[in-house]
């Protein structure tokens, strides 16, 4: 049986562009403006001889705060329940948001291995920014640039070893 693996985190993290990568289809459908992910998307890919799915999460409302949160829970429990290997994207331009904080309150709890992976390390200055993310007490993390593609091996590295 080939691993699941999906993506969480908030909106506008970029875990659709990671999954286009991931997939190296244009797949997902990523926009620019809101960051919003209109579908649940599933994609195959491979590495080191494993072949693995991936689940983009989003297909987020635009609307009050409240729906916003229960949609993100909802999501992250659905990927929990699905996947094999979870992906949660944070985003080193914003540190983290109490949204962050809530998804990892939900993850600490979860048995399957985890990646925290910080998004957007487009340049070695932001290395020193991503340290922070020790605090959503998820152990130690990822860093990577899914525009220009840097530390995206690393991490399949990681995953390939899980499966
Ligand atoms: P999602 O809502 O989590 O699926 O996020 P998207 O993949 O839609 O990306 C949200 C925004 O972040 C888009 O404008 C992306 O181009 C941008 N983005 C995604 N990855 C990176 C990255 O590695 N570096 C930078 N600078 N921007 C990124
Ligand atoms: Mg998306």
């Amino acid at each position: 049986m080939n691993s699941i693996v999906a993506i969480v985190g908030r909106p506008n993290v970029g875990k659709s562009t990671l999954f286009n990568r991931l997939v190296q289809r244009r797949e997902a459908i990523v926009d620019s403006v809101s960051g919003v992910t209109r579908d649940r998307h599933y994609g195959k890919s491979d590495w080191n001889g494993k072949e693995f799915s991936v689940i983009d999460t989003g297909g987020y409302a635009i609307g009050s705060d409240d729906i916003f949160e229960e949609e993100i829970r909802k999501q992250v429990n659905l990927a929990i329940e699905e996947a094999d290997l979870i992906v949660f994207v944070v985003d080193v331009e914003e540190g983290i948001t109490p949204m962050d904080a809530e998804v990892a309150k939900i993850l600490r709890k979860v048995k399957k291995p985890i990646f925290v992976t910080v998004n957007k390390v487009d340049n070695a200055m932001r290395d020193a920014d991503a340290v922070e993310f020790y605090n959503l007490g998820l152990g130690d993390y990822h860093t990577i640039s899914s525009i220009n593609g840097s530390g995206t091996g690393d991490l399949l590295d990681a995953l390939a070893e899980k499966m």
